[in-house]
């Protein structure tokens, strides 16, 4: 197949772990025959900066015409002082709606490879997480007008939040269609002891729920799931969010598995078109320095290839080729712990391709590293004999 991507590398980080996931997707296509061909387009403070937009019109014209976007993380300090609607981050939001994505797929799933790395308590960690959150993305507050004004001779700022029902109603039947697929239950999460956006959204979750009547549902308070996630993780499978509360506690749910740096999105409309990137942002704290974690980059090309080309076996691939350098104790440093060995950016990146492409590659590749002492937290060596190698290159 031919297959074309239309590739934002984003600010930050997004330079460093996007070319990750570009070249996971290539080899992928030299293994199952596929030939990937990415135009790359500006968006972002790189945009701005270049064009005086965050999301330029060409870039706009292109991304509407593409099928795929995968979407490096936008924004930095140095457009910090912007207003909202001039931000970086204004490019992704105006992207989403323009295509009229309208559900953010997050698969929040603890490796149990990196359980160490939670900061849950090991007896909590142990229980693993595996849920989807489910973020509503064309509505709620962010989409509503936001004004800083002086009255009686102080500033004053407003940010309008509304919904529709049909917006909370195609979302709702995006998580209820994901809960069947799964363990067959939604926690739809709202505020309607305060707001009346939330009550609209409860009415509307309960109406759509009669048409999945093998589906559970239940409803949580904002701040109640805030506090579930921290003691009973394990609990959830499907959740349901409208889009601001959607983007703090997919932080929250994103850390508990270890590193942010480790969750992909996937934001999808009713096509298969969609926009694929990393769930964090461009971590200007470690920018530069090609220690960045491109495991949510890569993740994401994985979500990429099963929705939008319908790929599941080369999906497939791509994730146990991350469990496979995982296993092998090979970690950037956000997910570091001790017996692994550290490895850059751009390393792993390399070690997952190769994964992907043959074990002789991969063990190439792996041959310059120092051989972890102990691998996945589990106290394996990773140091194989040959007698090891050769059963582990066959069960590939
Ligand atoms: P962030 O996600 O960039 O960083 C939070 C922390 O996580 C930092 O300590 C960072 O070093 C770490 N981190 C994030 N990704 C990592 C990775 N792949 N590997 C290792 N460590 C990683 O959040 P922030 O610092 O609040 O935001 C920085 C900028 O990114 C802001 O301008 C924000 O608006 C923007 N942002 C953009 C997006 C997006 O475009 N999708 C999403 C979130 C934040």
């Amino acid at each position: 197949m031919d297959l074309s991507i239309l590739v934002i590398q984003g600010d930050g980080i997004g330079t460093e772990i996007i070319p990750q996931a570009q070249q996971v997707l290539r080899v992928v296509g030299r293994r199952f025959g596929h030939t990937f061909s990415f135009e790359e387009y500006e968006a972002g403070g790189a945009a701005l900066d270049h064009t005086g937009a965050a999301l330029p019109e060409e870039t706009l014209a292109a991304c509407l015409t593409a099928h795929t976007v995968l979407f490096g993380p936008v924004g930095g300090p140095k457009w910090d002082p912007l207003p909202p609607t001039e931000r970086p981050e204004q490019a992704l939001l105006t992207l989403r709606g323009k295509m009229d994505l309208y559900a953010d797929l997050r698969p929040i799933r603890m490796f149990p490879q990196l359980s160490h790395a939670s900061p849950l308590l090991p007896q909590f960690a142990a229980g693993g997480i595996d849920l989807v959150l489910v973020r509503e993305l064309t509505g709620g507050i962010y989409y509503g007008s936001h004004d800083i004004r002086l009255h009686n001779g102080q500033s004053v700022a407003s940010d309008i939040m509304s919904y529709t029902e049909r917006q909370v109603e195609r979302v709702a039947r995006t998580a209820f269609e994901m809960a069947r697929k799964r363990r067959g239950k939604v926690v739809s999460v709202d505020k309607s002891d305060v707001l009346s956006c939330s009550r609209l959204w409860k009415n509307v979750v309960c109406r759509v729920a009669q048409e999945y009547p093998s589906v559970q549902l239940n409803h949580m308070l904002a701040d109640s799931i805030a506090m579930q996630l921290m003691r009973n993780p394990w609990q959830f499978d499907v959740v349901l969010t409208e889009n601001m509360l959607g983007d703090v506690l997919s932080g929250e749910a994103a850390m508990l598995t270890g590193s942010i740096g480790m969750i992909p999105f996937a934001s999808l409309g009713n096509s298969t078109e969609g926009i694929f990137g990393p769930i964090h942002g461009t971590a200007p704290d470690i920018a530069g320095q090609n220690i960045a974690n491109p495991l949510a980059a890569i993740l994401s090309a994985a979500m990429l290839l099963r929705h939008s080309f319908g790929l599941q076996e080369e999906a497939d691939a791509v994730e146990k080729a991350v469990n496979r350098v995982l296993d092998d104790g090979y970690r950037t440093v956000d997910i570091l712990s001790a017996g692994c060995v550290p490895v850059s950016c751009s390393k792993m990146g390399e070690l997952v391709a190769g994964a992907v492409l043959s074990p002789q590659i991969y063990r190439k590749i792996a041959r310059g590293l120092p051989a972890p002492a102990t691998a996945s937290g589990k106290g394996r060596s990773t140091q194989r004999t040959g007698r090891g190698r050769r059963q582990k290159e066959k069960e590939e």
